[in-house]
């Protein structure tokens, strides 16, 4: 069976060691000694100051809108994981939906002033497969008609954009570190903010409102990780490097693979270091994406339809006209892509794409 995806498993060894000292210290969450550890490890590795480590990507999202204290409308993509929409919704804001742009899967900035209101609040973009939104122009409007910014850069770790890490952009942005995701902790999620009395409200936020045993600032909800979390996060984090350079390699290869097919590829906004995150085609239209995922799976291959279908068609949401965004959704395929992946198993994998492209 070759999946779409397998979570990156660091030396057994060395987690355990880490273990040891947890029980050491019976010490287990509540922001331990390795939680403290793993976030300074990742400020130095993103170069980074302002960041917060929580319990999951989506409570990262939720966490990000209300710090802002968000209300009314907010302007996203279809285009996307469910959690980015789901975090408005969840949020009590409204979801509305700008279609994206054909060619880098991003929110269309040129599209996104028409469907301003005096009800909207803030535009939550995702860099979609860790491609870099069109920042500029989209922190340009956001200045003009007065509205926050969060990222949802879930997919972005190690993605650097004008050669800094994408992660320090918006008034936040966000990041999962979810086992199928590059960088992972399990489970976990980081919020960027560099604007630092948000940063403090996420700081009490995430540990239920406290200030002190006794005493509270504003509300809060559980969003703190563990030791256990982020013993993995260490060890996986001291891999990193070479996790992103064979993935790398591995998207090179396909490239070579599927040169001359008939197939596109998302293209990369300018000054944006792409991290090889994933390897998304789209294919001519759906019937042909639906024969080459039939065509895989009969040799026990699994790619996933990231994303599909169109968020703009969930049924808790105002129906919108997203035709680039159902268009895309209707005949992209992410193939499989991980650390373990071969060349064999790649090789397999193009043969019977082109065979049936
Ligand atoms: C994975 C993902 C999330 C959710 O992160 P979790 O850590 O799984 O909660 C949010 N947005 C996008 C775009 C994602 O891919």
């Amino acid at each position: 069976m070759i999946p779409v995806t397998k979570p990156y498993l660091p030396k057994k060894e060395k987690v355990f060691k880490l273990l040891d000292g947890v029980w050491a210290r019976n010490w287990l969450t509540n922001n331990g000694p390795l939680v403290q550890e793993f976030e300074r490890r990742l400020k130095s590795h993103l170069k980074l100051e302002n960041l917060v480590y929580v319990n999951n990507g989506t409570m990262a999202l939720q966490l990000a809108i209300k710090a802002l204290d968000l209300k009314g409308e907010i302007i996203t993509t279809p285009f996307s994981y469910v959690a980015t929409t789901s975090s408005i919704v969840w949020e009590g804001c409204k979801p509305v939906f700008v279609d994206i742009d054909k060619q880098t899967l991003n929110i269309d900035p040129n599209k996104i002033e028409k469907s301003i209101t005096d009800k909207t609040s803030a535009i939550l973009a995702t860099h979609c497969f860790g491609n870099a939104c069109d920042i500029n122009a989209i922190d340009n409007i956001a200045k003009k008609h007065n509205l926050k910014v969060i990222y949802d850069a879930a997919h972005c770790f190690n993605t650097l954009y004008k050669g800094v890490s994408v992660f320090g952009f918006g008034d936040i942005s966000i990041t999962s570190l979810h086992a199928t995701k590059l960088m992972h902790s399990v489970e976990g999620g980081i919020v960027f903010s560099e604007n630092l009395n948000v940063l403090k409200r996420l700081n009490y936020m995430r540990n239920f409102g406290h200030d002190g045993f006794e005493n509270f600032n504003g509300v809060g909800i559980n969003g703190k990780n563990s030791e256990f979390h982020s013993a993995m996060g260490l060890c996986v984090l001291e891999d990193i490097d070479q996790i992103s350079s064979k993935r790398k390699q591995q998207s090179e290869f396909y490239d070579e693979l599927f040169a001359g097919l008939n197939i596109e590829k998302q293209k990369m906004q300018e000054k944006c270091s792409y991290n090889h995150a994933y390897y998304p085609v789209l294919f001519s239209n759906e019937k042909v994406l639906l024969r080459v995922k039939k065509a895989l799976e009969d040799n026990m291959i699994s790619p996933r339809r990231y994303f599909y279908p169109s968020l703009s068609s969930l049924d808790y949401v105002t129906k919108t006209a997203t035709p680039i965004s159902d268009s895309c959704a209707s005949r992209i395929l992410c193939l499989p892509l991980y650390h373990e992946l071969t060349l064999e198993q790649q090789k397999l994998i193009s043969r019977i794409i082109i065979s049936v492209v």
